[in-house]
């Protein structure tokens, strides 16, 4: 039976134990026991398939890998303690000293750290292109090129990649095509269904939606899955099944979660579009959006991060954070609780002014991960505080 999105996330459920609970309990413990030596070879060579050990597999973060699987249209998955280990494993699992990947330039700080400074380590080099360059993916192309990395939407700019696109050019060379889809979630955007042979999380952010634990997942072919499980296996960035008990359960309302971040999203942006302090607002769902077009042929929705920028620059900017009164200031994002971060001066601020302006960083853009609080007190919030 081929079950709902919402379904799935609920459904999908570990096997009850002898205490037939309803809801999955938490399976702490590091090993699991066998019946005698004929189970315990049969277990170790992989003819039998069972929990060993937690390094390997859990069962809490089988059903929630299970359940992201399902959630994305893939064929299996990995959990990782964070969604850095994911990424990380992921590339060290797939790629050889003198590989190459094409990748975005707007990409997560930390993915942008790891082409930079420590794939080159083993002599694997990145080529960027530019949320508005997609044409220019194909040149960047190198017989030793395997991946080809995008995230949509941008980490803060708020742009949108076309997956299509860039699932085509990928497949026609024979590459892997690798998304991060942190900020769309499975339940508005499934890169699969475009092409991505692969689809990375951070867990910690609205797959969690509350701000408590860290997680990330990768999910995809069974080939390539099984390369990353055989590297995660023997170097330890497993999920912790604390939190993968929390997250499993977090996935079951993610559905609701984001039909209503969308919803207070898209009120927000709308506010900030018809306000005198704001120069341009950017949100896949907002007509003005420069592509608009792509985002509604690929999101179900407009996702919950509104980008905008303040007039006056920096010193406005600043000035706007200072005055927030409810919302909070934090570096998380897809939390129940509004943040608003103002890139320029925290996350990004160690950037040159050219590297920052190449990811649509300018000095007055405010990113704001718009949460579940009653709109109107999100909205009074940034009303009282562009004044
Ligand atoms: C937060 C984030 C990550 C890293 O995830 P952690 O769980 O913090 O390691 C990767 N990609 C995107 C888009 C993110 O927002």
């Amino acid at each position: 039976m081929s079950k709902h999105f919402e379904t799935s996330a609920i459904r999908n459920q570990t096997e009850r134990s002898q205490f037939s609970e309803h809801s999955t309990p938490l399976y702490l413990t590091s090993s699991f026991v066998f019946d005698d030596a004929e189970e315990m070879r049969a277990s170790f060579s992989e003819e039998k398939q069972r929990n060993l050990y937690s390094r390997f597999t859990n069962p809490n973060t089988s059903e929630f890998v299970d359940k992201v699987v399902a959630m994305e249209g893939a064929e299996t998955g990995y959990a990782f303690a964070t969604g850095m280990s994911a990424i990380f494993s992921s590339f060290a699992a797939l790629l050889n000293a003198g590989d190459h990947v094409v990748s975005c330039r707007s990409v997560f700080g930390s993915t942008h750290s790891m082409f930079t400074k420590y794939l080159p380590k083993w002599n694997i080099e990145t080529s960027y292109f530019k949320v508005d360059e997609v044409d220019l993916v194909e040149s960047l192309i190198q017989e030793n090129t395997k991946i080809i990395y995008i995230e949509t939407p941008t980490n803060p700019a708020v742009d949108i990649l076309d997956l299509a696109l860039i699932g085509q050019i990928a497949k026609k060379h024979n590459l892997i095509f690798i998304v991060d889809n942190c900020f769309a979630t499975p339940y508005v955007q499934q890169p699969i269904k475009f092409g991505a042979d692969l689809v990375i999380h951070s867990a910690t952010k609205l797959m969690d939606g509350q701000g408590r634990v860290l997680g990330g997942v990768t999910v995809g072919s069974k080939d390539l899955i099984r390369e990353i499980y055989l590297f995660a296996r023997n170097t330890g960035p497993a999920m912790s099944p604390f939190n993968a008990w929390v997250l499993s359960k977090s996935l079951e309302t993610l559905a609701l979660r984001v039909e209503k971040h969308a919803e207070n999203a898209l009120k927000v942006a709308q506010f900030l579009e018809e306000n005198e302090q704001v120069s341009l607002v950017k949100y896949p769902f907002l007509k003005s959006h420069p592509q608009y077009e792509i985002a509604k042929k690929q999101m179900k929705l407009g996702g919950n991060i509104v980008a905008f920028e303040i007039k006056g620059g920096v010193e406005a900017g600043r000035n706007f954070l200072n005055k927030i009164k409810m919302c909070s200031l934090s570096a998380n994002l897809g939390d129940t609780r509004t943040i608003v971060t103002h890139p320029s001066s925290t996350t990004h601020g160690r950037l040159s002014e050219e590297d920052r302006l190449e990811v649509g960083i300018t000095d007055g853009l405010v990113r704001v991960s718009v949460g579940l609080e009653n709109v109107k007190d999100i909205i009074d919030d940034l009303k009282q505080a562009l004044q």
